[in-house]
């Protein structure tokens, strides 16, 4: 049975999202920004938790773990590599690890850059990736704790999923990731299409996501480091797609 999803917005600008299991009744909720958000989200769709899935250890991501775990006693998977602890974690996983949520299975990648040991979960047969705060629509996260060479592979890693895998992120940033990929593509005719589109979307108080890897393939100027457009478009022609996006991720953060 395809798994269902349930995607709500909390504290200030983040994204909760529960996916749940139909055949076996199994909830997960990816990250924990806040533990009364999530319970609403329960509460509303009627699914029970069983698993938190984190991300990476930011407090926005984790504030609800304790909360939620004492509540509902479920399990609470986190990354290995973390450089900060993260509260009452029962599993650690990395690359190569899979996990089950009931008859749901993630496969986990490893996505570090945003913090060192952030992780992406990806559901193959459902073809759904939450990937917390790696990938962005129309924008990436911030360089934190990791080298613009990590955050880049992780990047092309992602890129790499089937093109109709669905893209479930941390936060809600499309609009001014738009207004800064509009001054390095102001031509591209898929990042036109997306503007109107998240234009339309806000207007209408709807989510700008979940997104397929296809569409941000063409639109998402930190994916398109290795296209010569890009590079040319911050005078980096010829050099490395990880110094282009370097490029780009500075340029972002003074924008
Ligand atoms: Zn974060
Ligand atoms: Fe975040």
């Amino acid at each position: 049975m395809a798994a269902q999803t349930h995607l709500f917005k909390c504290l200030t600008d983040n994204y909760g999202v529960l996916i749940h299991d139909p055949a076996t009744g199994a909830t997960a909720a990816i990250d924990a920004p806040e533990a009364w958000a999530v319970d609403a989200a329960l509460k509303e769709t009627g699914w029970q938790l069983t698993d938190i899935l984190v991300t990476h250890h930011h407090g926005d991501h984790t504030g609800g773990i304790e909360e939620l775990k004492e509540r509902h006693g479920c399990k609470v998977t986190a990354p290995r590599r973390e450089k900060q602890p993260i509260p009452a974690v029962d599993a650690t996983v990395a690359e190569g690890d899979t996990v089950k949520v009931g008859s749901l299975t993630a496969k986990v990648l490893d996505t570090p850059g945003h913090t060192i040991g952030h992780i992406a979960y990806v559901f193959p047969d459902d073809k759904i990736a939450f990937v917390g705060d790696t990938l962005f629509s129309i924008g990436c996260g911030r360089v934190i704790e990791g080298t613009h060479q990590a955050m880049w592979e992780s990047l092309v890693k992602l890129r790499a999923l089937p093109d109709d895998t669905k893209i479930f992120c941390g936060h809600e940033y499309t609009k001014a990731n738009i207004r800064f990929a509009l001054t390095i593509e102001p031509d591209n005719p898929a990042l036109k299409a997306r503007a109107e589109e998240a234009d339309r979307q806000v207007a209408a108080g709807q989510p700008t996501i979940p997104v397929t890897i296809g569409e941000e393939k063409r639109a998402n100027p930190f994916l398109r480091a290795d296209v010569p457009v890009v590079a040319t478009a911050v005078k980096m022609s010829g050099k490395p797609a990880a110094q282009v996006f370097g490029e780009l991720r500075e340029r972002k953060n003074r924008f």
